[in-house]
């Protein structure tokens, strides 16, 4: 790919660590291990590092470093920590260029994305959260840290999601695992090197990387006071069963399958303008992306003609070139997962179109892809294809738009697409999904609560809601002594 005119020194980062890394754990990395595996480059299918897999006794050591930290971190109060996570934004902002260009290469996402969206998306998360610190002391008083979090995060927003779970820990005075996604290790450990390095006491942020079975030991260690999750419904499963009766507190984050309703008084520019964020947006893989495409039948076959021009205007390439509108996907096991259910939808009698242009030769890449013609009981129409291919349907009246837009086991996110104000506030309490978003789609605030319905999980991220999930109530009640002192 093109080389970027400034890497923010991201490929003299990973060379100063000879391309090699250990854990983080207890304000230092560990020396690199023999159990490890690479992590991959997905525009080029090249090495990009190798890390460590995370094993019992480093799961053990970095919960060991996190409960010896809790106290102190905890006694310090809200206006101490306060400043720590004010220095964590700092630092991210700081280091802005070396996060986004790292991301970019160890994701496979455009640069306009992560250097305009991510970094300071988890720098206003950070500063946010700097806030609820500096309030713990006065208006949580009911209220105590749980202690040593355990947090598991997935490959799509890897640094975001970093944030999105560490801000909220550290700031109300827990102590954190990290266990980041296999496939993109990179931004994490650096996260926690320039943190320790801007003054976080050790043992307050641990990274362990490694695979699903590194996150299920995580998942299991008796010092874990809660475990925060964001991933697939598959797995967010498993560790509902495996921490049921264990005491731990757990919030899940899990899949969905948005619907995207454009009514026929839409403003249409606008409305294909939602679509390519909603689902060209990190190439599909959002977990609240709008991939299902539900079109009033008076306007249908318009809107269809030209959404397919407007994707004949994308451009897919290396994700250090800013001229891209999609990078490439996550890795090779995803590029085949989405062929195959493009591949199942067109069997169950749908149509595929992607427009003709040339696609990078190496690397994870797929073009922009719409299918028509889907029937909503259909693989492509229920099941998250996690991957840049919209679905769309038709429906003629609003009663018919809201069962349509409900009928799914997920409920994460709804865009809703009218001029019509009073249709959209109608519309808006029908549909069970944590957040309705109307004539926009994909706004996230780290003052807002994100979270799912149904199957799409539990709990908040961001907010009020947010800052409750890190926090356990604590009531208080004693007798007046029976002698006087
Ligand atoms: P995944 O569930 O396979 O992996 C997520 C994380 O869990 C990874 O770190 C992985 O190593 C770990 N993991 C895997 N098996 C585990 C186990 N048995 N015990 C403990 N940890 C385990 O998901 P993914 O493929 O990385 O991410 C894609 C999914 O994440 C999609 O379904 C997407 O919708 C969802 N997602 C949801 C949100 C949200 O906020 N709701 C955000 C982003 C992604």
């Amino acid at each position: 790919g093109p080389a970027p005119e400034d890497d923010g020194n991201a490929r003299s980062w990973l060379a100063a660590h000879n391309e090699r890394f250990g854990h983080f754990i207890n304000g230092r990395f560990t020396e690199p291990k023999a159990k490890s595996f690479d992590t991959i480059e997905p525009a080029t299918g090249n090495i990009l590092a190798t890390v460590a897999l995370g094993a019992d006794a480093d799961i053990d050591a970095a919960v060991a470093a996190a409960a010896k930290a809790q106290s102190s971190w905890q006694a310090i109060g809200g206006k101490k920590r306060a400043r720590h996570i004010y220095a964590l934004a700092r630092m991210v902002q700081r280091h802005a260029r070396l996060f986004a260009v790292l991301e970019a290469l160890d994701n496979g996402k455009p640069i306009r994305e992560t250097r305009d969206l991510d970094v300071p998306l988890v720098a206003r998360h950070f500063y946010h959260h700097a806030g609820w610190a500096e309030l713990q002391d006065t208006e949580f008083s009911g209220y105590q840290p749980i202690g040593v979090i355990g947090q598991i995060i997935p490959w799509n927003f890897p640094l975001l999601m970093l944030a999105w779970k560490v801000a909220p820990a550290l700031a109300l005075g827990n102590t954190v695992v990290l266990k980041p996604a296999e496939s993109t290790p990179l931004t994490a450990l650096l996260f926690a090197e320039l943190a320790s390095k801007a003054g976080l006491p050790a043992g307050v942020l641990n990274v362990v990387t490694g695979d699903g079975s590194t996150g299920s030991l995580l998942v299991g260690h008796d010092k874990v006071g809660k475990i925060a999750f964001t991933g697939s419904t598959d797995v967010g499963r498993r560790i509902r069963a495996e921490t049921a009766g264990s005491g731990k507190s757990l919030t899940l984050e899990l899949g969905g399958k948005s619907p995207f309703i454009v009514f026929d008084d839409a403003d249409l520019e606008s409305a294909i303008e939602g679509v390519v964020d909603a689902i060209w947006f990190n190439q599909g893989q959002v977990c609240c992306a709008g991939s299902r495409l539900l079109v009033q039948e008076s306007i249908h076959d318009r809107f269809i003609e030209r959404l397919k021009q407007r994707m004949t205007t994308l451009r897919v390439g290396h994700p250090l070139d800013k001229a891209i509108d999609m990078g490439a996907v996550i890795e090779e096991r995803q590029l085949a997962r989405i062929r195959a259910l493009v591949a199942k939808g067109v069997e169950e009698g749908a149509t595929a179109f992607s427009p003709p242009f040339e696609m990078p030769e190496d690397g994870y890449f797929h073009p922009p892809t719409l299918l028509t013609g889907v029937e909503p009981a259909s693989t492509v129409a229920t099941e998250e294809i996690f991957g840049p291919v919209m679905v769309a349907m038709s429906f003629r009246t609003p009663d018919e738009a809201v069962a349509l837009a409900n009928n799914t086991r997920y409920g994460l996110a709804a865009s809703i697409w009218s001029e019509q104000i009073s249709l959209a506030l109608d519309i808006a309490p029908k549909l069970k999904a944590g957040v309705v978003w109307v004539n926009a789609t994909n706004l996230f605030d780290a003052g807002v609560g994100f979270g799912g319905y149904r199957e799409s999980g539990y709990g908040r991220e961001g907010g009020r809601e947010g800052v409750f999930e890190y926090l356990k109530p604590k009531a208080f009640a004693a007798r007046k002594p029976r002698k006087p002192l």
